[in-house]
């Protein structure tokens, strides 16, 4: 078997021996669909993107023969890729700002379609990173009711080198309060904490496809 199904196969029984309930998306952003593919011929659903336009390439065709794939923006989105990107995409990770959320939901009303979305929060305020401060957290929850987003959960990536069960369980703890329930928490080197603070996606990438 190749190393990438065994990848696939350690990170889904380390899913299921740590949580019931978490989904893995398969993030496969610059990698082929070639590459891909043992992965869909399994029966896997959920893949993961970072950018509208390499999606766009790779996944429009398959995602019309395969009605059941789940696609999932989590990288950052710029406004002028809302349109494309409710067009391709079933779940966005990235939501974090009214200004986004308003053209979003201008498309979602153009193409009929209602997406998924995970306000991202940008704990420590990281300028390389998206995600809205913790403070407008109510603000733009609020707006993205009111336009009629369907709003699931909360996603951060916690800053490099830090402990990130801490922003895992501070995360948590947020979502409480506005009683949103889902978490888009855990990378490649974090997973494991990420479903012991009760992640529902965990986004793993390199610990599958790389050797
Ligand atoms: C690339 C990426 C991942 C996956 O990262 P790995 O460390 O390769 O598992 C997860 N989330 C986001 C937002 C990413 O851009």
């Amino acid at each position: 078997m190749s190393f990438i199904l065994n990848n696939f196969l350690k990170i889904k029984s380390d899913i299921s021996k740590f949580s019931l309930k978490a989904n893995l998306v398969v993030v496969c952003k610059n990698q082929s669909i070639e590459v891909i593919k043992p992965i869909i011929d399994l029966g896997h659903l959920h893949f993961g993107e970072n950018k509208v336009q390499e999606a766009k390439k790779k996944w429009n065709l398959l995602v019309q023969q395969k009605k059941d794939l789940q696609l999932h923006m989590i990288g950052r989105l710029q406004v002028n890729k809302a349109n494309d990107a409710v067009g391709l995409f079933d779940y966005i990770h990235s939501l974090d700002s009214i200004r986004l959320a308003k053209a979003l939901s201008l498309y979602e009303m153009r193409l009929n379609k209602q997406c998924k979305y995970f306000i991202q929060i940008n704990f420590e305020n990281e300028t390389q990173k998206g995600g809205v401060l913790e403070k407008d957290l109510y603000d733009l929850y609020s707006s993205s009711q009111v336009l009629n987003l369907n709003v699931i959960g909360l996603m951060c990536i916690p800053p490099k080198g830090q402990d990130a069960k801490y922003y895992f369980e501070k995360l948590e703890n947020l979502g409480k309060k506005f009683n949103l329930n889902l978490h888009s928490i855990g990378m490649s080197g974090d997973y494991i904490k990420a479903l012991e603070c009760n992640s529902s996606f965990v986004r793993i990438g390199s610990a599958i496809f790389s050797n």
